[in-house]
């Protein structure tokens, strides 16, 4: 599990004038469809519409350059779009670089969960916490926590947990889709993943999500083993480690190295990525949008915007009024010797480890809800080796690297934001929390999916960014 459970409670594409957009059939809107009023200029819904006829965009600017931007702007090209991405600094600026990379679709869960609030009352109050909220006055956070308690009901969480399952389902095979595309950075299975308790009074509760979850529709190849077993398939964990549950059919990846050769196989397929682009704002001019960027404007026939926690900026004079609420999350590396060989998670203290398969192996923890902006605080790093350091014998933590802070994109309901705005021609794909790379590949099909043909695809009924 790829850290903590939050436990609370372009100059540039071709001018739209210039382009020629092809026309094709589209089946009657949903409710909430925006997706087809591009072609009037109409903004907001176009139900009733029957058989009208929706434009597929020529070009698309994307803004944000981690996974899901990318894998946004890699879908639309597959669909014929011309793309270009821009990005304030270069790819993988952001979450996608320093996260624990476990491509686990059995595990990717709603982050409101109704045990969050006993444990969030704690985490206010114990600075070393897995999960911690630094005090001080913000009114948005107060509202985000307001919105996330509400949500953090058994029955809340079925529904959500449902709308996760379907996407989870899907979630490897646009992993593959990118593969047989050329994206050159293999995603690995990894069989069993491993999660680890001090006991199997302590694993309870998580066989016990894992039950409902699978009732909500999830695919969880696993079984519970004892700490013996633990040892046999992860000789480093130490005699700490009393139980266990085996993992099957899942993968990792090195999330930096993916999502650069994500952004390289955009290139090769004729798209550009422009770095040092410093997005300020999105124009809708009616026949198409004006991205404006430090480098100047950007035109194409729609924008979508993927810039992650800094996502609410760009969006809200296009009526998303979701908060996407910074979760931070520290990672780094040690050596290969002496650490998990296969990613475990050390459940109780909620860190994960990862080989990066490149004799390092990544040791990531810690949910903070504060601005993404404030640099890396030794004590959380400190923290997560005090925790860690019991159950895993011969871990060289001196000799740690790429000490790193990321901040999840979380939204109060946990769900991503993927669909359109009440501009027909700005869209959203971001807000995916804990598990964007699980999740980023597929839900950039669905947006692409969505915006060639007019037709939003079930799956994104629930993701709506004007929820
Ligand atoms: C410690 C940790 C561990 C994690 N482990 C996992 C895991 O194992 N599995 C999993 O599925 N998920 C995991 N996650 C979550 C995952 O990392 C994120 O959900 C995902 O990376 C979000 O991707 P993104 O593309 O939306 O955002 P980001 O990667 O943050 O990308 C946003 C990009 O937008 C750019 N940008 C922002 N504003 C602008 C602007 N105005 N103009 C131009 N560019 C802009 C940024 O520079 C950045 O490059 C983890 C997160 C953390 C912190």
């Amino acid at each position: 599990m790829p850290g903590p459970r939050l436990g609370l409670c372009r100059a540039t594409t071709p001018a739209p004038a210039q382009s020629a957009p092809r026309t094709v059939r589209r089946a009657p809107p949903p409710a909430h469809d925006a997706y087809a009023a591009r072609d009037t200029g109409e903004s907001g819904g176009s139900q009733g519409k029957e058989n009208a006829t929706v434009s597929t965009p020529r070009s698309a600017v994307v803004v944000g350059a981690g996974i899901v931007g990318l894998a946004t702007a890699w879908a639309l090209q597959s669909r014929g779009v011309e793309v270009t991405v821009a990005e304030r600094r270069r790819p993988a600026a952001g979450a996608s670089w320093g996260n624990a990379g476990w491509l686990t679709p059995a595990l990717a869960m709603p982050l409101p969960e109704p045990a969050a609030l006993r444990y969030g009352v704690r985490s206010l109050v114990t600075p070393t916490s897995p999960v911690y909220i630094p005090p001080r006055a913000d009114p948005r956070l107060a509202r985000f926590l307001l919105s996330f308690t509400r949500h953090c009901t058994p029955r809340r969480w079925r529904v959500l947990a449902t709308t996760f399952a379907a996407l989870n389902r899907q979630a490897l095979a646009a992993y593959d889709d990118l593969a047989a595309g050329g994206v050159q950075e293999p995603t690995v299975p990894v069989d069993p993943m491993l999660l680890a308790f001090g006991t199997a009074a302590e694993r309870a509760g998580m066989v016990e999500e894992l039950e409902h979850a699978r009732a909500a529709g999830y695919e969880i190849p696993y079984e519970t083993i004892d700490g013996d077993r633990a040892r046999f398939l992860e000789p480093v964990l130490s005699d700490a480690v009393g139980a266990g549950i085996a993992l099957h059919g899942q993968r990792r990846l090195n999330p930096g190295n993916f999502v650069r050769a994500l952004a390289d196989a955009v290139r090769e397929r004729g798209g550009k990525v422009v770095e040092q682009a410093d997005v300020s704002g999105i124009r809708d001019l009616g026949t198409g949008v004006a991205v404006g960027t430090s480098q100047g404007d950007l035109r194409a026939d729609v924008a979508v915007v993927s810039t992650g926690t800094w996502l609410n900026r760009l969006v809200r004079p296009f009526g998303v009024r979701v908060p996407v609420q910074s979760g931070r999350g520290y990672s780094f590396s040690v050596p290969a010797a002496g650490a998990p060989a296969r990613p475990t998670y050390l459940a109780g203290q909620k860190v994960v480890c990862t080989p990066l398969g490149d004799g390092r192996v990544r040791v990531a923890g810690m949910m903070e809800l504060a601005p993404p902006e404030r640099p890396v605080d030794p004590r959380r790093i400190q923290a997560i080796i005090a925790a860690a350091r019991p159950l895993l014998r011969d871990v060289d933590w001196d000799a740690r690297t790429d000490e790193w802070v990321g901040s999840r994109p979380c939204t109060a309901d946990g769900l991503p934001l993927v669909g359109p705005t009440a501009s027909p021609r700005v869209y959203v794909n971001g807000g995916h929390g804990m598990w964007g790379v699980a999740l980023g590949p597929l839900t950039g099909r669905l947006l692409a999916d969505a915006i060639a043909t007019g037709t939003a695809p079930a799956e994104l009924a629930a993701l709506h960014p004007l929820r």
